[in-house]
């Protein structure tokens, strides 16, 4: 902007040009994107006297919104950059304005003049704005969203329907528990199409605002401006539809037909649910049938590397220094939703922060004892005791408890029944045994007398078993 403004050479030393541009900068890092290009790309400077900085735009809409919803802001840091000395005022450009005609900024006529939010999924913070628009969190992106085994249809499924909008998986519905990622996929769809397709309307909608917006449509008897905004739009995302309530019945019927009307004018569709369309009992079959037409990919708890990976991708992102045993011992106590995994990591920041100690396994062990989810103490599953283990040997886990007699397949058996009798008490013999296809619960004993011999014998192995313990244990 500021360079933009300095090739109006007439205008470019004027004290409100400047004056301007470090108002702009510091609004530019605060609005998100989207609604910056929209309020914020054609308003200019117009005059500074006395001690008001008068701004102004073309479009009266802009205005009046700048107006109710910006200028606190715009006038908290006009504030601190000119020490409390102005004013800002906004008002609409005069027609006879010797302002030159722009190419290079449209001045994009809202589709729907979008209300601003502070939350942080984005939901209208209550203006009564009608009906809601709801804001995109730009956090929310395909290369913030960390792949692995249990994400990775859906984010394919997401990331093709972003690129070729309504070419490929349409409807593409993604279900799956709380917080496991569905609401960061579907705003990541929303603002890679954004990005790529600017020309697009993007509309992001959990079903009980739709549902909400619906019932004061009927009420207002503003029907036909609820119907024309949800037909004037080019990719619905409409968020966990599991929320539409079982007597609604004129809801699910709007639904269908808003999905009729925007599937044959082929517009993108994209729905959410905690489980598959077939299993809502809230569905008509009429819905589901038009959901199983297109693609339904499911998102499941993630891995333990996964998990690995998200949180280390998470304390990068708010510039966390943690060490990998603390992340380790993370990732494994919190297994559910990875939004306890993030909640962690702030935590642990926040003491971080105020014990002015770094990171490391005892203050974390301290400060996550309250943290919901947490594992009542150490417990790793067979599987986790497999896997670590057959990596290890750089064997398959098939051959593990398959009947090979190859050296390190043996030994690797025989190291996870071990592992398996420390770290998992309470099983019998014979459970481990048969957990690794053994029939008879001595193959144990005899595992353990094995591993015991060669720990005496041999100290690189020592080592190596330690670690395998530890990194399971947590
Ligand atoms: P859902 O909508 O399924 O309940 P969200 O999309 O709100 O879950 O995700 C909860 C939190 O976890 C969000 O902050 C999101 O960014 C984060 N999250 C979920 N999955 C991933 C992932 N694979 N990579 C990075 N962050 C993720
Ligand atoms: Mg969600």
């Amino acid at each position: 902007m500021a360079a933009k403004l300095s090739k109006k050479s007439a205008i470019s030393d004027e004290p409100q040009t400047a004056l301007w541009a470090s108002i702009h900068d510091k609004l530019k890092k605060h609005i998100p994107r989207q609604f910056f290009k929209v309020f914020f790309g054609d308003l200019e400077p117009l005059s500074f006297k006395g001690n008001s900085l008068v701004l102004a735009s073309a479009d009266a809409r802009v205005v009046a919104h700048i107006k109710q919803r910006y200028l606190p802001l715009i006038n908290r840091y006009a504030n601190e950059v000119s020490e409390g000395k102005i004013v800002v005022k906004v008002k609409t450009r005069p027609t006879d304005s010797k302002a030159e005609p722009k190419k290079d900024h449209k001045v994009k006529k809202p589709r729907t003049i979008p209300t601003q939010t502070t939350s942080e999924e984005g939901r209208d913070g209550g203006s009564g704005a009608y009906p809601n628009t709801i804001i995109l969190n730009p956090k929310y992106t395909f290369d913030r969203f960390v792949r692995g085994p249990s994400n990775e249809h859906a984010f394919a499924a997401s990331f093709g329907a972003a690129q070729r909008p309504s070419e490929f998986h349409n409807p593409l519905y993604l279900y799956g528990g709380v917080g496991l990622g569905k609401t960061h996929l579907m705003m990541a769809i929303g603002n890679h199409i954004q990005d790529n397709f600017p020309w697009m309307n993007v509309q992001y909608t959990p079903a009980e605002i739709f549902q909400s917006d619906l019932v004061e449509a009927v009420a207002t008897k503003t029907l036909p401006h609820f119907k024309a905004k949800y037909r004037n739009i080019d990719v619905l995302l409409f968020d966990d539809i599991q929320f539409i309530s079982q007597r609604a019945e004129y809801t699910q019927e709007e639904i269908f037909h808003t999905f009729n009307y925007l599937y044959q004018n082929k517009k993108q569709i994209v729905i959410s649910g905690d489980r598959p369309p077939q299993q809502l009992s809230t569905l008509t079959d009429r819905l589901v049938s038009r959901f199983q037409s297109g693609l339904i990919v499911d998102i499941k708890p993630p891995s333990l590397e996964t998990r690995l990976a998200i949180l280390k991708t998470k304390a990068e992102e708010i510039q966390l220094d943690i060490p990998y045993e603390v992340l380790k011992y993370v990732a494994v106590r919190i297994t559910g939703q990875i939004r306890v995994l993030e909640a962690a990591l702030i935590k642990l920041k926040f003491i971080s922060e105020l014990e002015k100690h770094p990171i490391d396994l005892q203050l974390t062990k301290l400060a996550l004892r309250d943290l919901p989810n947490e594992k009542p103490g150490p417990q790793v599953s067979i599987d986790e005791i497999l896997r670590v283990v057959s990596k290890h040997f750089g064997v398959e886990e098939a051959e593990v408890k398959g009947n090979s007699r190859v050296e390190n397949i043996v030994m690797a058996r025989h190291v996870c029944m071990y592992l398996t009798k420390k770290l998992l008490p309470s099983m019998s013999l014979a459970a481990i045994a048969e957990a690794f296809g053994r029939s008879d619960h001595t193959t144990v004993m005899h595992a353990e007398k094995k591993i015991k011999e060669m720990v005496d014998r041999d100290e690189a192995f020592r080592v190596q078993l330690q670690e395998l313990h530890d990194e399971l244990q947590f």
